[in-house]
Order: structure tokens, then C-alpha cells, then sequence
């Protein structure tokens, strides 16, 4: 079987590059067509073990091309918000997808994505979208669902992988493909951590030496928080606030307790405790699962977004029963 002619080159067992969304849209086009399936990983670039890790959950599945798209996306950026300082390392980043042997790299400008006079439809994320990290960052998952939809439709995947690392981005992208009756299935990954528990993002290279000590508390507490799991979300909350509170240079937006849909939590069973913090002028966010009640002693289902990760479990993910220490907290 061959590509359709005039279809933009391809070259198996390399990486090839396309900046425009209409090549793109034909290669990918064209494996489907020669039965190969499609894995999207979406990043903003700036590759780093957590990216690493939802790549290599890509490659283990068979017969799949994974394609990772980079693109910093103005449109979940509030005004304010970190744009233009956000990390960029183009070169470095091409180097990590040749080393893990991913072939397609989509890399479009923002004019190839929103054209000249920008875009005026973008998705309404629903009440869900106002909450947590929608109440700090408004307009935020708006713009995230807005360009996640068009890389879906662009590439149109079998399968795209997102960590748990955004629980909430998670979360609603899993909302919009069954809203929207989208075809491609979301895969959740755990969160990638540093030795000392601190989720690997990004937005860490703008910790001074003093906040990347300070930063490690918000694992911390999450472990406290988890520990705290068989005497109910009270005490989840309290212990973890605990901890955060003996780090007075940690200035909290929220420590959130929900159920793993981001509703609220269960009595007794699978949560998801979530916090947002700003460590010195870097604004950091994290969460964890966290069995409640008889879930806590008795082990219950503990990874309920990444339920249908079809790439099997991962190192890290967090199991009923373990202590904090355990998990890599
Ligand atoms: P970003 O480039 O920050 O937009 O992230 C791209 C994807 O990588 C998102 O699905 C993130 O949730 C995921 N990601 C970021 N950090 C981590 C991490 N520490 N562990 C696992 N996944 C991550």
C-alpha cells in the first residue's frame, strides 16, 4: 500500500517535521489509509521527562505512529499570564523526539493555527471550566479544549495521551471527546516527580534554588493528604493544609478535595485532592488520588481517570495502601 500522490513526504524511522496543519492533515491522512495507527501527544514544547513518559506509553502500542505536536498556545494564556517568558527549546526538544524515535512532529506557527485576524469560535468548556483552575485562570481551559479540538480534527489520532500532572485539562478533554462524540480515545498518564516528589512542569525552570526547596511541600502535602485518607476528606484537607502551613513561602490558591470526575468528593471512596500554590513568583500546581474511607484500608479502585490508558500502568501511579514515602512523594 502507498500514500495517495501528492501527499507531503513521509520518511519512516525519522523525523519528519510539518508546520502547516493541511500537510499535516494529509500524512496522517495517508497512514490511516495504510492502516497504521495514529497516537497524538500534545505539548507546549519545553520536553521534559513527564513529556518523555507519555511518548514512550505511545510507542508501546502496536502498529502506531506517534506524532507529538509543540505549540505554545496564546489562547489559554490569561492577560498577565507567562506567554511570552514561557520556556522554549526548540533544538533541544527535535533532539528528545529524534532519541525516543517518535517520526512526526507538528510544529505550527500561531498564524497556521488561528490565521491572521485570529479566532472567533472557541469552545465553551461548561461549568467545570469555571471551577479550580478555571476560577484562577479564566478563559484558560477555553483556549485548551479550543486548540486540543483542532489538533484532534487536524491529525484526527486513534488515541492522544494527557497526564494526570493537569488533572483538570484531563478531565475535560475526556468531557469534550464524549460531548462531542470525537473518535479518538484519551489516554491519562501519571505525573512524572522529581526524587524529592516535585512534579515535573515546564514552569520549574523559573524556581529560584531557594523556591525549588519550597516547591517540594506541595508533593508533600498531597502525601500527607493521602496518608490521611481512611478518616475521611476532613482530615485529607487537614493534613494537608498541615504541611503547606509550616511553608510560609508557599502562598496558596486552593487545596481542593473532589471526586475523581472534579464533582464532589465520595464519602467513601476514590477522591482527588488537587492544590495550586505560588512558590515565589512561580505558580505550580498539583494532585493525587486519594482512596477515602473503607477505600483507604480495604484498596479500592485507585486510578479512575486512567482507567482506559491503554498503555498499560505506569511506574509511579499511586496504589491503595501505600505511604506517601512509597508513592514518591
Ligand atoms: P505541557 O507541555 O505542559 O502543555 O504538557 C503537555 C502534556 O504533558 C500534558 O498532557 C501534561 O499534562 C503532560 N505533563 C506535563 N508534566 C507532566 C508530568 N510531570 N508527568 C506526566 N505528564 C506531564
Amino acid at each position: 500500500m502507498t500514500f495517495p500522490k501528492n501527499t507531503p513526504k513521509f520518511t519512516r524511522n525519522e523525523l519528519n517535521v510539518y508546520r502547516r496543519p493541511s500537510e499535516v492533515s494529509q500524512v496522517t491522512a495517508a497512514l490511516r489509509g495504510v492502516g497504521r495507527n495514529l497516537a497524538l501527544v500534545p505539548t507546549m514544547g519545553a520536553l521534559h521527562a513527564g513529556h518523555r513518559e507519555l511518548i514512550r506509553r505511545a510507542k508501546r502500542l502496536p502498529n502506531t505512529i506517534v506524532a507529538v505536536s509543540i505549540f505554545v498556545n496564546p489562547l489559554q494564556f490569561g492577560e498577565g499570564e507567562d506567554f511570552e517568558a514561557y520556556p522554549r527549546s526548540l533544538d533541544h526538544d527535535l533532539e528528545t523526539l529524534r532519541e525516543l524515535g517518535v517520526e512526526l512532529v507538528f510544529l505550527p506557527e500561531v498564524e497556521d493555527l488561528y490565521g491572521r485576524s485570529g479566532v472567533t469560535v472557541t469552545l465553551d468548556p461548561g461549568p467545570l471550566g469555571g471551577e479550580l483552575e478555571g476560577e484562577m485562570r479564566p478563559g484558560h481551559f477555553s483556549g485548551m479544549l479550543t486548540v486540543v479540538a483542532k489538533l484532534l480534527n487536524i491529525t484526527r489520532p486513534h488515541y492522544a495521551f494527557f497526564g494526570e500532572k493537569d488533572y483538570q485539562q484531563l478531565v475535560l478533554v475526556k468531557r469534550m471527546v464524549e460531548d462531542l462524540n470525537l473518535e479518538t480515545r484519551i489516554v491519562g498518564v501519571p505525573t512524572v516527580r522529581e526524587d524529592d516528589g516535585l512534579a515535573l512542569s515546564s514552569r520549574n525552570a523559573y524556581l529560584s534554588e531557594e523556591d525549588r526547596r519550597g516547591a517540594a511541600a506541595l508533593s508533600t502535602a498531597l502525601g500527607m493528604g493521602v496518608h490521611a485518607g481512611a478518616d475521611g476528606a476532613e482530615a485529607v484537607l487537614d493534613a494537608a493544609h498541615r504541611e503547606l502551613a509550616a511553608h510560609p513561602e508557599i502562598e496558596i490558591e486552593y487545596v481542593e478535595l473532589r471526586g475523581t470526575d472534579l464533582g464532589p468528593a465520595p464519602v467513601d471512596g476514590d477522591a482527588r485532592l488537587l492544590i495550586a500554590a505560588k512558590v515565589g513568583r512561580t505558580r505550580l500546581i498539583d494532585n493525587t488520588p486519594v482512596p477515602l474511607g473503607a477505600a483507604a484500608t480495604g484498596g479500592g479502585d485507585q486510578d479512575a481517570v486512567g482507567d482506559d490508558d491503554a498503555a498499560g500502568d505506569g511506574p509511579k501511579a499511586a496504589t491503595a495502601g501505600t505511604t506517601p514515602s512509597q508513592q514518591g512523594y
